[in-house]
C-alpha cells in the first residue's frame, strides 16, 4: 500500500552477505509525519534495511528516496546531514566521553570546522559554541539526563545511553529518524520517558519516526502505520488494526 505524501520511500532494495539473502525486494513508503513501525520476525531484515537507508551500506540493488531526493548509496554522514538520522540496536556512544562531550560531536554547520573562520572568525565561533552548548542543554533536560551531563557515557545505564543516542543524534535537527530497537534493555519507567519523548518530537516537532519494536502492544498503540517484513522483503503494510488482523503476519510470527 502507498501513502500520501511519501518522506521515506524504498524501491526494491537488495543486500546480500555472500551467500546470505539478508534483504530481498524489499519497498515501502513512510508517511511524512508519522510514527510507523518497523516489525517482523527476527532476522527478518529489519537492521539490514535501515543500514541500507542510512547509508552504513550499500545497497546491492534498489533505490530510496528521502524527501524526493535520491539518497541511494550516499554515505551516512551525507544522509545524516539531509535531515535522516538512525539510531541502533547496539549504541554507539563514546563511553571514554562525557555526556556533554557526546552532545558536543554531533552538530550541524560548525562553522569552526573551516581553517579560514579558524583564524578570522574567533567571534562567530564563540557564537556558535555557546549556541550549540544551549541546544544540548535543552536536550539534555529534554532526556532528563542533565544531572549526569559530566559522567562518563560508559558509566550510564543501557537505557540511559538509549536516551542520550536519541538526544545526540537530534542536535542533528533531522526531519526523520530511524530507531532500532529503543527499548530493549531500558526499564519500564524510562521506557515510558522515550515513548512520551517521541511522540512530542512528533507533534510538536513534526519529526517522522520510524521504530522497530519487539514489542508488540507497545507498537500498536504508538505507531500510526506499521510495516512487516519477513525474510528480506516487505510483506505486508497497514494500520495497527489491520495488521492485526492479517494472516500473512500471524503466520510468518508463527510459522518462523
Ligand atoms: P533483523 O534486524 O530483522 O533481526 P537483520 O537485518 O539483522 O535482521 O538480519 C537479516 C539477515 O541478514 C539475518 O540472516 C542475519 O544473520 C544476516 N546478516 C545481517 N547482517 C549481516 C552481516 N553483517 N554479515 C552477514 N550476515 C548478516
Ligand atoms: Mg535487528
Amino acid at each position: 500500500a502507498t501513502v500520501d505524501d511519501a518522506v521515506l520511500a524504498a524501491d526494491s532494495v537488495r543486500k546480500t552477505f555472500g551467500e546470505i539473502v539478508a534483504v530481498d525486494d524489499c519497498s515501502f513508503e513512510i508517511e511524512r509525519g508519522s510514527i510507523t513501525g518497523l516489525i517482523g520476525p527476527n532476522g527478518a531484515g529489519k537492521s539490514t534495511m535501515f543500514d541500507c537507508i542510512s547509508g552504513f551500506y550499500q545497497p546491492d540493488a534498489g533505490t530510496i528516496r528521502f524527501d524526493g531526493t535520491d539518497i541511494t548509496g550516499l554515505p551516512a554522514h551525507k544522509i545524516a546531514h539531509e535531515g535522516l538520522v538512525r539510531t541502533f540496536q547496539i549504541t554507539r556512544d563514546l563511553a571514554e566521553m562525557t555526556v556533554m562531550e557526546n552532545m558536543m560531536l554531533t552538530p550541524k554547520n560548525q562553522t569552526g570546522e573551516s581553517m579560514f573562520h579558524a583564524v578570522f572568525n574567533r567571534d562567530t565561533i564563540e557564537r556558535e559554541n555557546a549556541e550549540i552548548q544551549r541546544d544540548a542543554e535543552k536536550l539534555l533536560e529534554l532526556f532528563q539526563l542533565d544531572h549526569v551531563r559530566q559522567e562518563y557515557a560508559g558509566n550510564l545505564s543501557g537505557g540511559q545511553r538509549k536516551l542520550l543516542e536519541m538526544a545526540r543524534m537530534l542536535m542533528l535537527e533531522p526531519e526523520a529518524m530511524l530507531l532500532d530497537e529503543p527499548m530493549a534493555g531500558v526499564n519500564p519507567t524510562l521506557e515510558n520517558d522515550i515513548v512520551e519523548r517521541i511522540e512530542e518530537l512528533n507533534r510538536q516537532e513534526g519529526v517522522t519516526f520510524v521504530i522497530v519494536e519487539h514489542d508488540m502492544d507497545l507498537v500498536m498503540d504508538l505507531c500510526d502505520r506499521i510495516i512487516v517484513m519477513n525474510e528480506g522483503r516487505d510483506l505486508a503494510a497497514g494500520t495497527p488494526a489491520e495488521i492485526q488482523n492479517d494472516e500473512r503476519v500471524l503466520e510468518a510470527y508463527l510459522g518462523g
